[in-house]
């Protein structure tokens, strides 16, 4: 169980656009305090498992892709190579459901997307898994730069879309965030247990 888990939680509280419509009853999500609700959550089981951890982005603003690889590299140096990435977001453009993504190619990257996959499916069962089977797995690829850039395998989890009213009370509600959470660390278990 020697790994490191880095956590993402993406975007700051003065990046613009990054949050949901306001809704009719005038409650609106700002992606950044999902992104940083989610991580602490994950952060605390994590802690109660004795799963070592590290949140990559403790300020509230946002944090520039190229700081943050850098903080990645340097973390993953100190531990040899092992460490996971796990970017934590929530989806935008008017879709519906989860979905997981990985760097262009095949790498160690996508074991860990199907392990992630794999539980959301299980946790989410009425929900629409999001998946890109063109080239032999689930996770959607990307050169997103905390992917492509990371030296340590890296992956990205899209938690339903902020834009639509359906998903967006979901991963706005108590259970959701509980459920987004327990789902990434089930999956983190299993990670960190392999090989
Ligand atoms: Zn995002």
């Amino acid at each position: 169980m020697n790994k490191l888990i880095i956590l993402d939680n993406g975007h700051g509280k003065d990046t613009a656009g990054k949050r949901s419509p306001v809704w009719t009853d005038g409650s609106q999500l700002f992606e950044y305090e999902f992104n940083r609700d989610i991580v602490s959550r994950i952060s605390f089981m994590l802690t109660k498992e004795e799963i070592k951890h590290s949140i990559l982005v403790p300020e509230e603003i946002d944090i520039s892709l190229t700081e943050r690889v850098r903080r990645a590299n340097e973390l993953s140096r100190a531990w040899s190579g092992n460490a996971i990435l796990i970017s934590i977001h929530a989806n935008a453009g008017g879709g519906t459901g989860w979905e997981v993504w990985t760097s262009v190619g095949k790498t160690k990257s996508d074991q860990y997307a199907t392990i992630l996959f794999n539980e959301a499916k299980k946790m989410f069962p009425e929900w629409k898994m999001r998946s890109d089977t063109s080239d032999g797995d689930l996770d959607k690829e990307s050169n997103f730069t905390i992917l492509a850039k990371t030296t340590c395998p890296a992956v990205l989890t899209e938690n339903f879309f902020m834009d639509t009213e359906k998903d967006c009370r979901f991963i706005m509600s108590e259970s959701g965030r509980d459920k987004i959470a327990k789902m990434h660390v089930s999956a983190i278990k299993k990670m960190v247990e392999m090989e």
